[in-house]
């Protein structure tokens, strides 16, 4: 697989000693300023900020509260990032990408008819925006987020058939996070490894740390449950295909814990180019 990097403005330099082809910028909604005076020989990808302005973004919100931003309001937000997205990538090599998450968030449980309403809305947002300079990724979220201190349920984007329903109806890929998906196989019992099989000819990008139950997420290699040396050799069939690495704090130390993490993948038998 391709390697890249998750890198921030202040550590981007830095970053580029572990060889990566693609820079992925963690958004936060101060990086809508963002401006680079370098040139890079890499691809871009953007993560979209998760919050603007302290309040959450979140394409399928059934109505704004103080915390999440109205679904008209986060589509606009996200629209921003894409335009910042295609101004950046002028410095890069290739169409620029950008990884959203959807949104589906909520503090209490949903009912059944509230979720569907949520999966409904989500193909109507994302048409809603101008995707058509940016390769545009939704992620699959985990069943559970942290924001504001607190554990909220993600309700949609969350299983491989609504992922794959998306991508039939939409004509796009996605951004498949494998510990978000473990999560989920945790707290559901299913199967990591199907899961990958039946997305992968949907996925152009993954997101790779280990998982343990159904909420610890961003765990170093080998701390968790994910099956790496099953997941591999189908990782290793896809060879253009891209991931990086989303250990926590792995940036910490001139990315200390992204080297861990990549050394361990290459040591079970992940091939990086
Ligand atoms: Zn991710």
């Amino acid at each position: 697989m391709i390697l890249g990097m998750k890198v921030r403005k202040h550590d981007v330099m830095e970053m580029l000693k572990f060889n990566p082809k693609i820079l992925e910028f963690h958004f936060s909604d101060s990086d809508i300023n963002l401006e680079l005076d370098s040139n890079f020989d890499q691809q871009l990808i953007v993560h979209c900020y998760e919050y603007f302005d302290r309040k959450i973004v979140d394409l399928v919100a059934l109505a704004e509260t103080n915390q999440i931003h109205s679904k008209e309001t986060s589509i606009q937000l996200v629209q921003k990032a894409i335009d910042k997205t295609v101004e950046l990538g002028k410095h890069f090599q290739g169409k620029p990408t950008i990884i959203v998450h959807p949104g589906g968030y909520s503090l209490e449980e949903l009912s059944s008819e509230n979720i569907q309403k949520m999966k409904n809305m989500l193909i109507d947002s994302v048409k809603q925006l101008d995707i058509s300079e940016v390769n545009f990724l939704l992620e699959n979220m985990p069943p559970y987020g942290w924001f504001y201190g607190g554990r909220w349920n993600s309700n949609i984007f969350l299983e491989s058939n609504d992922l794959i329903k998306y991508c039939n109806e939409m004509n796009l890929n996605v951004c498949f996070d494998l510990c978000h998906s473990q999560l989920y196989c945790n707290k559901v019992n299913l199967s990591l490894v199907d899961e990958l099989n039946k997305i992968k000819n949907f996925t152009s990008h993954y997101h790779l740390s280990d998982a343990e139950g159904p909420e610890e997420e961003g765990l170093q290699f080998g701390e968790g449950t994910l099956p790496f040396d099953k997941v591999i050799p189908i990782l290793n069939e896809l060879k253009d295909r891209s991931f990086a690495i989303e250990v926590w704090k792995g940036h910490e130390h001139g990315g200390k814990g992204f080297k861990y993490f990549l050394d361990k993948l290459i040591d079970h038998g992940m091939i990086v180019n």
